[in-house]
């Protein structure tokens, strides 16, 4: 929390927030209407999808200084750090900084301001505004309380989960995996072949038997192995043997690498529903061994090219 000395606020310029702008389907919103976000309320609803402004002075972080991570109240994905977070007076929460490629510009349907939404699921947040001088970065992200969530630094880790995939490549699985609700993080990386520290090069020769996989960190308050799991039988076809579309190899291959008993269990009760239902699962259900992380440029692929997959698409499947 960074206390700074209040500068006049342009109070006014947030209150004609309440702008009633509803072209709710952004692009990103098309994109994630097959993901599966949290129930929203009508009050949430009302700021998150049809873009209102709820009243200042109100909302519930407005006021708040504990140390932890503000997230979506949609999709839970990483917004803010509190260390980003200042005393504006303005009515509604302020932070000088986002979480890299969290926040999405788009000006508003006023023509004068710039509206910020989530960069993962697109919901609103509320504006940001340069030139304050408030603090050194000059920048403020007024937000609203009810578009977010807060997740305390001292429960971060302690309530954290883990699972690993491999689905085709790594970049596509990713893509889907950090749109989940729960999802607290992911890497992509190398699992499942022989040798220390594979290289993307090495695994592309079919020498190691290392699969591109990605390991999935979760919040299990807010979901399951289970539900990560469907998810990854459905953006991924489970019935292709060492490839997936166009990628052709053993580092394509399907598998999940189960990191104990109830996730083994769990795995093989969803192949069996989806033998069930005619898909013929080559998906490996195998221990977890050691996770090798990818290198740096695999890492948020689709998000840094502002891409979106060529091998992985969304299908119900349970
Ligand atoms: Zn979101």
């Amino acid at each position: 929390m960074k206390t700074y000395a209040l500068a006049t606020c342009l109070i006014l310029i947030g209150l004609t927030a309440c702008t009633q702008s509803t072209t709710k389907s952004t692009k990103i919103n098309q994109n994630s209407q097959t993901m599966r976000f949290n129930k929203l309320t009508p009050e949430e609803e009302s700021v998150i999808v049809y873009k209102h402004t709820e009243r200042p002075f109100t909302g519930k972080y407005d006021n708040y200084t504990e140390e932890g991570t503000y997230v979506c109240k949609r999709c839970d994905a990483p917004l803010y750090q509190s260390a980003d977070k200042f005393a504006s007076e303005c009515g509604w929460p302020s932070f000088d900084d986002e979480i890299a490629g969290a926040i999405k510009r788009i000006p508003d349907a006023d023509g004068m301001r710039t509206e910020i939404v989530c960069a993962n699921c697109g919901g609103h947040l509320g504006h940001v505004f340069n030139g304050e001088r408030f603090t050194p970065k000059n920048t403020r992200h007024c937000v609203n309380s009810i578009s977010l969530n807060f997740i305390p630094a001292s429960t971060e880790m302690a309530t954290s989960d883990t699972a690993i995939f491999a689905g085709g490549c790594f970049w596509g699985v990713e893509y889907y995996m950090q749109k989940a609700p729960g999802v607290v993080s992911t890497e992509v990386g190398y699992i499942g072949g022989k040798g220390k520290n594979p290289t993307y090069r090495e695994v592309s020769s079919h020498t190691t038997g290392y699969a591109e996989a990605v390991r999935v960190v979760f919040d299990p308050a807010k979901t399951t192995f289970e539900d990560i799991a469907k998810l990854f039988f459905e953006i991924h076809d489970p019935t292709q043997m060492d490839r997936q579309g166009p990628d052709v190899g053993n580092q394509y291959r399907s598998a999940i690498f189960y990191l104990n008993t109830e996730q083994k269990n769990t795995a093989e009760k969803l192949v069996r529903i989806l033998d069930s239902k005619g898909y013929k699962v080559v998906t490996q259900i195998v221990p977890a061994t050691k996770f090798w992380k990818a290198e740096e440029y695999h890492q948020d692929y689709y998000e840094k090219e502002h891409g979106t997959p060529y091998c992985h698409v969304y299908e119900q499947k349970f």
